[in-house]
């Protein structure tokens, strides 16, 4: 406890400085989060997308590594459960936010992905693509535990992987799974029209809890609510065309409010990419 307040502290200090030397109000940074799931896997929440920690007995498999910059913070959350190596991690998708720890984790670990992460990663620059790649599924296999990966088509980007852990009945869903606001990553492969059958392979799944890539943990009947969402939107989207929209009223026009979506951020371009799906405009 008395630890974790002491990191706090450093945390506001370091926040506090930087807010100086760059003269802006930019907000801290909070401090990680880690809490239990269920026996052997672990949830680090904040700054950045939700990271998952298996403990298998032989070494640790860590689902997503968030920014560079957490990665000492990462360690230190793991460190505090057990003395096991961080053995492998597997990327959900190629976002930095998911998959910027990879160029730190990989001096010390396998760095798993999906293919299209490596060409995305490779392709905008990033660092730290993943030296092992799969295209369909992988697992690996240690200690106790067995982890699965298994890319169920597009949705989010179209390098998106749902993390199976068969033996505690949970899932990992990376960006596929978010409670906030959902981003379709057109320029990286996403598709909203592929996203709700995506989510319907990852419901055949036996498990009974979700992590999803941002918020909160969910049931398997909020995964299913939060699947209608997207079949609710379609259904919309779907009016709006055949009532001969144009591109820039079917934006103005398609309700998400009351599904706590917003698709007409960054130029309207989530909205845009779903009338482009729907009138054939992409391929
Ligand atoms: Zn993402």
């Amino acid at each position: 406890m008395r630890q974790k307040i002491m990191v706090l502290a450093l945390a506001v200090f370091v926040g506090a400085g930087l807010a100086v030397v760059t003269g802006t109000s930019q907000q801290q940074a909070p401090p990680l989060e880690m809490s239990e799931v269920v026996e052997g896997l672990y949830v680090i929440m904040g700054s950045g997308g939700n990271v998952g920690v298996r403990v298998t007995g032989e070494g640790v498999i860590v689902i997503d590594d968030k920014f560079e910059r957490n990665y000492d913070e990462i360690i230190a959350n793991i460190e505090s459960v057990t003395d096991e190596p961080v053995r492998y991690v597997i990327n959900t998708h190629h976002h930095g936010d998911h998959s910027g720890g990879n160029v730190r984790f990989s001096a010390i670990a396998q760095v798993i992905a999906h293919k299209n992460v490596r060409a995305n990663i490779l392709r905008n620059d990033q660092a730290g693509p993943p030296s092992v790649i799969y295209t369909h599924e992988t697992a690996v296999f240690l200690g106790d535990a067995e982890v699965q990966a298994h890319h169920m088509g597009r949705g989010h980007t179209n390098g998106d992987s749902i993390i199976y852990f068969p033996d505690l009945g949970v899932i990992h869903g990376g960006d596929l799974i978010n409670t906030g606001n959902i981003f379709i990553d057109y320029n990286n492969g996403g598709s909203f029209l592929e996203w709700v059958d995506t989510l319907d392979r990852a419901l055949e799944l036996d498990f009974t809890t979700a992590i999803p890539g941002h918020g909160d943990i969910l049931t398997k009947d909020e995964l299913r609510a939060y699947r209608n969402k997207f079949a609710a939107l379609e259904t919309r989207a779907r009016e709006l065309v055949a009532q001969g929209m144009a591109p820039d009223e079917f934006v103005a026009n398609l309700p998400t409010d009351d599904l706590g979506w917003d698709l007409t951020g960054r130029g309207g371009a989530g909205a845009q990419g779903v009338y482009a799906e729907l009138t054939g405009a992409m391929e």
